[in-house]
């Protein structure tokens, strides 16, 4: 059984439909990366499995380890395993990202029928996964990502990952706006996590983080439908290509 399937979506924001029919399998471990053009509906899909208000299901089905993930509540998606990182993450001014992480670990566990992580064993997790991410730990006092610099957003994202544990992190263009340095911190964060049974959805417009994170599969995405799926390659042809061709390509079988 996939760990996440997607069949048939069709989804709509302010009574536009954005997705007009998307169709994606994951297996335990495998790295997707799903690529297009700006507007193609990339952060719409990202939208949709986080279950935010204002975006829409019309048609179509999406199962999370055999369970309706649509049914859930954004929350309870986080419980089940799934991890989501935005292009722009969200600001919590007042809630440490010590406080916001104690809350969503002992909420994961009461889930699973686990009682609360002592605080001495949450203290000594968070010290190590900040220094398995590189992560200042001076920014795990402070609010979740108040001031925080570009760089440090994505870094404390990486962290918070590590934290959660996820089975499913999808990631939007989670490499925009990085230096060289913070996208390696980046990357080799992902690399860390990624084993036999943590899958990932890599959401971005450049090839760039996929020189550094290999992809088992890359789609692109064009008009709110994957039009093409391959392997690592098909980012190369990409980014020597751009995105017209495809585009052509699509519109010319259309
Ligand atoms: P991408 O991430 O691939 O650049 P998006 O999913 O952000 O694309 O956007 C796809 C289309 O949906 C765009 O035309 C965008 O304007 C529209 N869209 C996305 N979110 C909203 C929203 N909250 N309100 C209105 N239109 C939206
Ligand atoms: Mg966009
Ligand atoms: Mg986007």
């Amino acid at each position: 059984m996939s760990l996440l399937s997607i069949q048939n979506l069709h989804a709509q924001v302010e009574d536009a439909e954005i997705l007009h029919g998307l169709s994606l399998e994951i297996n335990p471990g495998e790295v997707h990366a799903i690529m297009g053009p700006n507007g193609s509906g990339k952060s719409t899909l990202g939208n949709v499995l986080a279950g935010r208000d204002d975006y829409e299901v019309t048609e179509g089905s999406v199962t999370f380890k055999g369970e309706d993930l649509l049914e859930m509540a954004p929350e309870e998606r986080t419980r089940e395993g799934l991890f989501l990182a935005f292009q722009y993450p969200v600001e919590l001014p007042g809630v440490s990202t010590m406080q916001f992480l104690r809350t969503a670990v002992n909420s994961i566990r009461e889930h699973r029928g686990e009682a609360e992580m002592p605080v001495g064993e949450f203290l000594k997790l968070m010290k190590d996964k900040a220094e398995y991410v590189n992560l200042d730990y001076k920014l795990v006092q402070r609010a979740v990502n108040e001031g925080f610099s570009g760089g440090e957003k994505k870094r404390a994202e990486i962290f918070q990952m590590a934290i959660l544990d996820p089975q499913l992190a999808i990631l939007d263009e989670t490499d925009s706006g990085l230096d060289i340095d913070a996208l390696r911190v980046v990357s080799d964060g992902i690399n860390k996590l990624r084993d036999a049974n943590r899958s990932f959805v890599l959401i971005t417009h450049y090839q760039r983080l996929l020189e550094y994170v290999e992809p088992d599969f890359v789609h692109v995405l064009v008009d709110g439908r994957i039009v093409r799926s391959g392997g690592k390659e098909l980012a190369l042809e990409l980014e020597e290509k751009g995105y017209d061709w495809i585009k052509k390509e699509t519109a010319a079988v259309a």
